[in-house]
């Protein structure tokens, strides 16, 4: 890839400009692997390939669940080992989310044993800091310091939680468990949205955690070459090996399974109540699509059309106009069915979300997304409701 002005470079990585466009950088991943502070390095032919690739297909999943990242395209074998983001001022913060208590927690508090499962997730704030090995930061000494703001750091902390449920979902769907994962922000530089908050950086093999079957032993992550006394090639090969196997199974990650939502209306008059909840469920990006039947004029049809469905799409799930035609769907077929007149239509669509989730985790993204969104809005408003001035309407 055609590149300019190197802006900055890592012990792994380095960022370049991208020729006309101000707002875009180059970031080329290296072969190297680094621990204690960079106190350790070795270099594995390849690393960068697959370091480039791991992380490109995490952020893919993530905007496609519709959190904010920094990525744009690129990371693939054909890319040299680079990808396109957009351009940040980094924020010198590393937000680590955790659901089993390992690695350094373990070490600060005795009294908590690895593999305990931590909920709610805790979430950690480390500065950015080689000199004194990052240490652990409290938020009002980060906004003392003027690094974030506390609306910026409680955004931090809720995409960080939601970063780590999807991934770990992901993860999930692969018999493996994310114990921990550290993630950093930057705020974009220029372009639309300029100044928002965006997860930056890279997530890869290096930046987490990962024990397949729920088993340390297994560790597939980079804790294994951290914990090596001392370093040998057979260990190096074996370092690449795992960081390949992670990247081969992150990379069925970013992919929305096909779902289908068919709305049944109990005949022709019923199909407009169907139309608040097919709107709602395009939030989700779901596909859908109508019939009419009728369950008192031609009932066989019903479950000639029902066969037919079932027949077309794996992943299917009915929403019927009525009672009746709900009751009569739900006998005749294996396939989740909801009856429309017992929910709002934002209600609706959430629950039918939901079940194609439950093996999606584009989807599952994409509902904690709502979920958050929705969760906001509320304390926003009632922020907006005690504010003072103008808009301030107690009577
Ligand atoms: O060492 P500790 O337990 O604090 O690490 C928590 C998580 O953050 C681990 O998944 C580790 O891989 C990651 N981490 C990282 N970069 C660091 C420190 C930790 O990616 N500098």
């Amino acid at each position: 890839m055609n590149k300019g002005l190197e802006v900055a470079r890592g012990k792994t990585k380095a960022l370049f400009e991208k020729p006309g466009e101000p707002d875009v950088l180059v970031v080329q991943a290296f072969d190297n692997i680094t621990a204690g502070d960079g106190a350790r390095r070795n270099e594995i032919a390849g690393k960068g390939r697959v370091a480039a690739k791991t992380t490109a297909r995490v952020f893919r999943l993530l905007n496609l669940c519709g959190l904010p990242t920094h990525y744009l395209s690129g990371g693939e074998d054909d890319d040299d080992n680079e990808m396109l983001v957009r351009r940040c001022n980094m924020i010198p913060l590393e937000v680590v989310v955790r659901g089993v208590a390992a690695g350094s927690l373990v070490r600060r508090k005795p009294g908590i044993a690895t593999g305990s499962i931590l909920v709610p997730r805790m979430v950690e704030i480390f500065i950015k800091d080689d000199a004194n090995h990052d240490p652990l930061i409290e938020v009002d000494e980060i906004v003392h310091r003027g690094l974030a703001s506390p609306q910026e750091l409680g955004m931090m902390s809720e995409i960080a939680r939601i970063t780590f449920e999807i991934l770990a979902h992901a993860w999930r769907r692969r018999e493996t468990l994310l114990v921990d994962l550290k993630i950093e922000f930057g705020r974009l530089s220029g372009g639309e949205g300029r100044g928002n908050l965006v997860i930056a950086d890279v997530i890869d093999n290096d930046s987490w955690r990962v024990w397949p079957q729920g088993r340390e032993e297994l560790m597939l992550d980079k804790q294994f070459y951290r914990n090596l006394e001392t370093v040998t090639p057979a260990d190096l090969a074996q370092v690449h090996e795992n960081y390949e196997t992670v990247a081969e199974l992150v990379g069925t990650f970013p992919m929305l399974r096909p779902g289908m939502i068919a709305f049944v209306a109990d005949g022709p008059q019923s199909v407009p109540l169907l139309d608040p909840v097919i709107r709602e469920i395009n939030v989700f990006g779901l596909q859908s699509l109508r019939r009419v039947v009728s369950t008192h004029l031609v009932p066989a049809y019903v479950l000639q059309a029902v066969q037919q469905l079932d027949a077309t799409f794996a992943r299917l799930v009915y929403v019927a106009s009525g009672p009746q035609l709900a009751a009569m769907l739900a006998a005749a077929t294996p396939t989740p069915v909801f009856d429309a007149t017992e929910y709002d239509a934002d209600e609706l669509a959430l629950v039918v979300a939901k079940t194609l989730a439950l093996d999606d985790t584009v989807m599952y993204g994409r509902v904690l997304l709502v979920q958050a969104n929705a969760r906001a809005a509320v304390l926003g408003a009632d922020a907006q409701l005690n504010a003072p001035g103008p808009q301030a309407t107690i009577a």
